[in-house]
């Protein structure tokens, strides 16, 4: 609000063709004139000071001189008024058009109206103060709605800082692998004039991908475990599973009890309170605070992953045993534990989307989901349960093409036909690691009884088998049947298993319900991948799947056609039944709201 318009007072003049007020507008946002003329006709125009007011008055002229002018020329009645449909008023030499308002009959009455109004206001000391009020309620809001354009400003700086990192790790990937092409080229040239061959022949187009007409080789890495940063992995044992004195830190391994000491000798409580104040400001000291937010909703794997040297699933799986206390609770070796965790990382394909990372997220999101949501204490869950249910969203896609169930049954490839179309993926991802775990090096399982192993397995292969998409509208369907008739999930295994469907589910698509910076970025790699299989289809003379085809973006569309059908009423339906996840519902909304503001579709 402008200072120097409040010192402007009710200024009357008349003329001889008509009477005449200026007065600081109601909403103080500028000034009002009114005008009624012999016809008792009513005239009513706010010249606001940002706008209309300003041009009115000039480059040149400073306010207060310009607002002094008025007052000088109204109260020496130096005025003008012609009224020809609106008002021309001048005053002194300032010129306004003031609107006729035909709805009022009555002019003068009105004018008297505004006078009476004025006087009261002088006069009675309540309509000052609610004047008053009502200006202050302006300023706060306007002060409200300005601290949350900030906050949006922030979170765009936010989310461009994150963008440039981004591109700038994308650059050096790409040079780096623009340097080893040229390399293979050079070989290929080589191996194509000893053989006879011609290089030209052969097209530069085609995408690569494995031969999906064969078994898929194992993935992983020639290292059981992979580099680490050790005192990372120290700091975050020691901070959930903390050694109860120093003697834990030096006595030598006796047995299966020491299993959880096997590489990581944890501080004590109050060395690790020592050591995380003296840690300086970098990567470690970063990634220990993505750590320490292990039980919040805005746990960032994308920073672990720029952080850690592309660890994020490394770390956050190391950190949930750690948190849950996996590995004394149940006697894992660590070192198993770490082997196994470095070849679920690895066989994690550099997928936009479907790569180690997501992985990384859906464990945290569904250990999240059991804890902090509530799962566990209301569906009396066991420790089998929850260590099920981490380990199954660790590697709930593990060895994904990228390319979804529909393209492997469209083109009959090896995986379609061995798993008959069903749940095709899924299959393949849990396959592959129960096969993994039968090398002692990497038998995550190696701790528990066949009755357990056997309890664990079937939970996890529920899980991961729940989480095909193709499988929604009937889960979902039992789900909320079942949920209808009461909550209590917890007496029978059958309906805790249902629970820890859902909850994977949600922990699987759970971008959608995260501010929307992290949305945004999950999504856009999303689409990135469909369009990469959209790709695919065309090269193969395929027709484009929906929403894949690069040339036809209409990410708003499926965006909100999937929160609108799936998304929304999932979360909705968990929320009910853990209410404590209901704020999810809320950023689903928010971040459908993003697409209804920036249509991308041609
Ligand atoms: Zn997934």
């Amino acid at each position: 609000m402008q200072k120097e318009l409040f010192e402007v007072p009710v200024l009357y003049c008349n003329t001889d063709k008509a009477t005449l007020r200026c007065a600081v507008a109601e909403d103080a946002t500028g000034l009002e004139l009114v005008v009624v003329d012999k016809n008792n006709s009513f005239y009513r125009t706010t010249f606001d000071v940002n706008s209309s007011l300003k041009k009115i008055k000039g480059d040149e002229k400073e306010w207060k001189a310009f607002y002094d002018s008025i007052i000088e020329s109204c109260n020496s009645n130096d005025a003008k008024v012609v009224c020809n449909g609106n008002a021309e008023v001048t005053i002194g030499l300032a010129q306004f058009t003031v609107t006729k308002d035909a709805s009022v009959k009555d002019g003068a009455y009105q004018m008297a109206q505004l006078l009476f109004d004025s006087i009261n206001l002088r006069t009675d000391s309540k309509a000052a103060t609610r004047f008053t009020e009502g200006l202050q309620k302006q300023e706060a809001e306007l002060l409200r709605q300005v601290t949350a354009m900030e906050q949006e400003k922030r979170s765009l700086a936010d989310m461009i800082s994150f963008q440039e990192a981004d591109e700038k790790a994308n650059m050096e990937e790409y040079s780096t692998l623009q340097a080893q092409l040229s390399e293979i080229t050079e070989r290929w040239k080589v191996f194509c004039a000893e053989n006879g061959k011609d290089p030209e022949a052969e097209d530069p187009d085609a995408p690569i991908e494995p031969d999906f007409s064969k078994p898929i080789g194992r993935r992983g890495t020639a290292q059981d475990c992979r580099k680490h940063d050790e005192e990372l992995l120290r700091l975050a044992k020691s901070k959930f599973c903390p050694a109860e004195n120093e003697t834990v830190q030096t006595k030598a391994l006796e047995g299966d009890n020491d299993n959880w000491l096997r590489v990581i000798r944890p501080y004590t409580k109050s060395q690790y309170d020592e050591h995380i104040k003296a840690l300086p400001e970098g990567a470690r000291a970063q990634c220990m605070k993505v750590i320490d937010k292990m039980d919040q909703w805005d746990y960032d794997v994308w920073v672990l992953q720029d952080l850690a040297d592309k660890g994020s699933l490394f770390y956050t799986a190391y950190s949930v045993f750690c948190y849950w206390d996996f590995f004394r609770r149940f006697k894992i070796d660590e070192q198993i534990a770490m082997n196994f965790f470095t070849q679920v990382e690895a066989g994690y394909h550099a997928c936009p989307y479907h790569n180690s990372m997501h992985g990384a997220d859906v464990c945290h999101v569904a250990q999240y989901i059991l804890q902090k949501g509530g799962l566990k204490e209301k569906a009396e869950l066991t420790d089998e349960d929850c260590f099920a249910t981490v380990v199954a969203g660790m590697i709930h896609d593990y060895d994904h093409p990228g390319l979804n169930n529909n393209f492997h049954v469209k083109i009959q490839s090896y995986l379609a036909t061995l798993y008959n179309d069903r749940a095709i993926l899924e299959n393949h991802h849990l396959a592959e690691i129960f096969d993994l775990c039968k090398d002692p090096r990497f038998d995550i399982f190696h701790g528990f009884s066949d009755e357990q192993r056997r309890d664990v397995r079937e939970t996890m292969i529920e899980m991961v088998t729940g989480t095909d998409m193709g499988l929604h509208a009937k889960i979902f369907g039992a789900w909320k049947r079942r949920i209808k008739q009461d909550h209590d999930l917890h007496k029978k295994k059958e309906t805790q298993r249902q629970a820890l469907v859902m909850a994977i589910k949600m922990a699987d698509i759970s971008n959608c319900g995260r501010p929307t910076f992290l949305y945004l970025r999950w999504g856009m790699k999303l689409i990135e991948e469909f369009f990469m299989q959209g790709d695919n289809e065309r090269h193969r003379g395929d027709p484009v799947s929906p929403f894949m085809d690069r040339a036809a973006p209409s990410m708003s569309k499926s965006q909100i056609a999937f929160m609108n059908f799936v998304v929304v009423p999932m979360y909705e339906s968990i929320a009910e039944y853990l209410p404590d996840m209901h704020f999810s519902v809320d950023h689903a909304e928010e971040n459908k709201q993003y697409w209804n503001d920036n249509d991308d579709s041609v």
